[in-house]
């Protein structure tokens, strides 16, 4: 019978990756955590109305990506395809957001039917933070800060680059449309057939296309920064000063809109040059009307999205990911025989107390010392403990013995095996 494989574009993590996995997210939850941001865990299914209603009809996800079905009761259901919908969802439901401010984050499997490739997935992680209940723009500041903090942490400060663009409020987003649709009328033979039918329902998407073609003739056409409120030009100057102040260097790009239509004022992305075409990393902005577009009460909101995926490609490429975080067993115990199994366990377990941070395995299954020394090499360990055969059940001597090139081997008594541990594991490596 053939073997059944996995869903193309949903990645199984092995255990080699999943160390780095592990490292990223460690790095998040301390850096989150230091901003005062508290997690919020909310379901992977939710009503699809929950998504047209925030993303948007007239979106990519929307329209073409969204894992949707109808569940046995007939009800329509969809895998969330992003975050902020459900966060927003459960914060209301649960009245976390009237007259209150919370800080957020969450983590978690995404899911959108692209067109898998590197970089794109069709179950994709992302890290998130909400920040609800503040005008900003210090806290869209804030939000931007966490991510700087980041990229600080995990070494990536100089492969990121921020991007940000004022795109006013939604008032100010529909007049402009107006504007945008007439002009793309006047060109309309020379549009492609996910353009002609954007300049109706979603003009602004059109600014996203990839044709050159459509991009030529974009150049002459209104631009969103002519029709922007006065309001959110000052929100976007006093932004743009405090980054200053704060010494995260960023540019301004006219044409960044995003794809998601709860969007105001400002809105961002960090991208690289290290990922080829899947250059986006973070995405992030203000959404001041989403909570309300919900049912909720108007609410102050923003935040931002990462791909876990991109940052680990872009840490493994540019091989930023630390040795110790990489080092997933550091002592493997090789029983003599089974007569010492149980002071071979034992043994363990006093290690694991001395060394509560460490990866320490007592060799299970028997076999002769060179199969078990294998397997410790295997293993990736660094140091091998191999004890003596137990007299009456009590261990004595034991010999260590270093996995690296040197090899360094000595043979130590019981009383003083934490020491040695301590002393040859802190020497290599450095
Ligand atoms: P892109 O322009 O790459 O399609 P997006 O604007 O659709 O990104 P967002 O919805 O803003 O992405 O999601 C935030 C981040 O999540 C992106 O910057 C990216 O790093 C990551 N991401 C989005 N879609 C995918 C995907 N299919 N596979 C892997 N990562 C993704
Ligand atoms: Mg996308």
């Amino acid at each position: 019978m053939a073997k059944l494989q996995a869903i193309r574009g949903m990645n199984d993590i092995l255990p080699g990756e999943s160390l780095t996995w592990q490292y990223v997210e460690t790095c998040f939850r301390r850096v989150v955590k230091q901003f005062g941001y508290q997690e919020i865990r909310f379901p992977i299914v939710e009503q699809t109305q929950l998504f047209k209603r925030s993303i948007g009809e007239v979106t990519d996800i929307v329209e073409k990506e969204m894992y949707s079905f109808d569940d046995r009761n007939g009800d329509n259901l969809s895998l969330r395809p992003e975050g902020t919908a459900g966060c927003v969802r459960a914060a209301d439901q649960h009245g976390l957001l009237y007259n209150q401010q919370q800080r957020l984050w969450y983590q978690g499997p995404m899911f959108r039917h692209e067109r898998p490739q590197k970089g794109r997935y069709r179950q994709f992680h992302q890290f998130g933070v909400e920040a609800f209940g503040m005008a900003g723009p210090d806290i869209d500041v804030e939000v931007l800060q966490v991510a700087a903090a980041l990229w600080q942490v995990l070494g990536l400060t100089q492969y990121v680059q921020l991007e940000i663009n004022n795109i006013g409020s939604s008032a100010d987003r529909k007049q402009y449309g107006a504007a945008l649709t007439a002009f793309l009328a006047k060109h309309e033979e020379q549009l492609d057939e996910d353009s002609k039918r954007r300049m109706h329902t979603n003009p602004l998407r059109v600014l996203d296309s990839k044709n050159p073609d459509v991009q030529t003739i974009l150049r002459d056409a209104p631009q969103l920064a002519d029709y922007v409120s006065d309001e959110s030009k000052q929100h976007f100057a006093e932004l743009k000063a405090l980054l200053k102040s704060l010494n995260i260097s960023f540019s301004e790009n006219p044409r960044l809109v995003r794809g998601l239509d709860y969007y105001n004022y400002c809105v961002y992305e960090w991208t690289t040059d290290a990922l080829g075409a899947q250059g986006t990393v973070c995405g992030g902005g203000r959404y001041d009307g989403l909570v309300e577009q919900l049912g909720g009460k108007p609410t102050l909101a923003a935040g931002f999205a990462i791909g876990i995926e991109r940052l680990v490609l872009m840490l493994d490429g540019l091989k930023l990911v630390p040795e110790e975080a990489l080092q997933a067993i550091d002592m493997y115990i090789l029983p003599p025989s089974s007569e010492d199994t149980a002071a071979s366990m034992l043994l363990a377990e006093e290690l694991r107390a001395a060394f509560p941070a460490l990866g320490i395995i007592c060799h299970c299954g028997g076999g002769k010392y060179n199969s078990q020394i294998k397997r410790a090499f295997n293993a990736g360990a660094r140091l091998a403990v191999i004890p003596e055969p137990a007299e009456k059940g009590v261990l004595t001597a034991i010999r260590l013995r270093m996995l690296d090139e040197e090899g360094k081997t000595e043979t130590v008594s019981k009383d003083e095996l934490v020491t040695k541990i301590r002393e040859l594991l802190s020497n290599s490596g450095d």
